[in-house]
């Protein structure tokens, strides 16, 4: 094929249609020889080993990442955002929270091995939160993938976080819900992993607690009442496809029968209540 040469640019006025529209012709250059062309594949090659050639011999130099290999040394730009969770409160003072985060979980009745894990979980919610329910970042978003649920707390006699649904499978990542938030309670993160089999299971709580924002369970200093500030919740409760609940391009999973009914509707059980 021949070369064109944007250099060489003819200009000429033509009639179209009953008007004078000027024209602008590309010439075509002349066509390379073979040897021209022989030349510069064999000099492309050349440039290409060089550059192997000089990663094998400096292995340092190397920028490829070897993803999952790498995983525990794996860096990413400081902005880079994956995954939505809630900050954590007090990350300064993180040797008194740990040891209030293993107290309440067990005035809780919860694992504490459990929730250690989840406390230092990177890819998810934390156990405490610092959200007051205000849904400020639901407001925010652009595109509906937050849905702050809350409920009035008895013991302060307040509004607070019940659920904090978030629809990974439709954010945008944009951090317009980090931004929104007053109270500094959410944070982006460079967590990745997030690849699942069903769409269904992008769409989760972010909260494991329900109950208010954790320095008011700390300024609580009676424990029997700290226990009833705060009430588990699961990952997948509430209003979301995997407990029933259809969203906008999202079907349900029916949400298993309570043990009773399901009992019931087991085979050769029928009528024998
Ligand atoms: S990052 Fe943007 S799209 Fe995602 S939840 Fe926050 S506001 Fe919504
Ligand atoms: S995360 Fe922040 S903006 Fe959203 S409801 Fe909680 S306190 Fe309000």
């Amino acid at each position: 094929m021949g070369m064109i040469d944007t250099i060489a640019v003819e200009t000429s006025e033509r009639q179209i249609a009953g008007k004078t529209v000027a024209v602008s012709t590309v010439l075509r250059g002349r066509p390379p020889s073979y040897l021209r062309v022989a030349f510069s594949t064999v000099i492309g090659l050349l440039r290409g080993m060089k550059m192997t050639l000089g990663y094998f011999l400096s292995p340092e130099e190397i920028v490829t990442q070897q993803y999952p290999e790498n995983r525990d040394t794996l860096r990413f730009p400081e902005r880079y955002r994956g995954n939505l969770r809630f900050k954590f409160p007090n990350a300064e003072e993180h040797e008194s929270h740990a040891a209030l985060v293993t107290q309440v979980s067990q005035e809780a009745e919860v694992d504490a091995q459990h929730a250690a894990a989840w406390m230092h979980e990177d890819n998810g919610a934390r156990w405490y939160h610092n959200c007051t329910g205000c849904g400020k970042c639901e407001a925010a978003c652009p595109n509906a993938s937050i849905k702050v649920i809350t409920r009035h707390g008895e013991i302060l006699d307040d509004r607070e976080l019940d659920r904090f649904v978030w629809r990974l499978d439709s954010c945008m990542f944009c951090n317009a819900c980090v931004q929104a938030c007053p109270w500094d309670a959410i944070e982006m993160t460079a967590g990745f992993e997030n690849a699942v089999y069903d769409r269904r299971l992008l769409v989760y709580n972010l909260n494991k607690m329900a109950g208010p924002r954790i320095n008011l369970i700390q300024d609580e200093e009676n424990p029997d009442v700290r226990k009833r500030m705060v009430e588990r919740r699961d990952r997948y409760g509430g209003p979301v496809p995997l407990n029933g609940f259809g969203l906008p391009n999202l079907l349900p999973v029916p949400a298993p029968l309570p043990v009773d009914e399901a009992v019931d509707a087991m085979p050769g059980q029928e009528g024998s209540a």
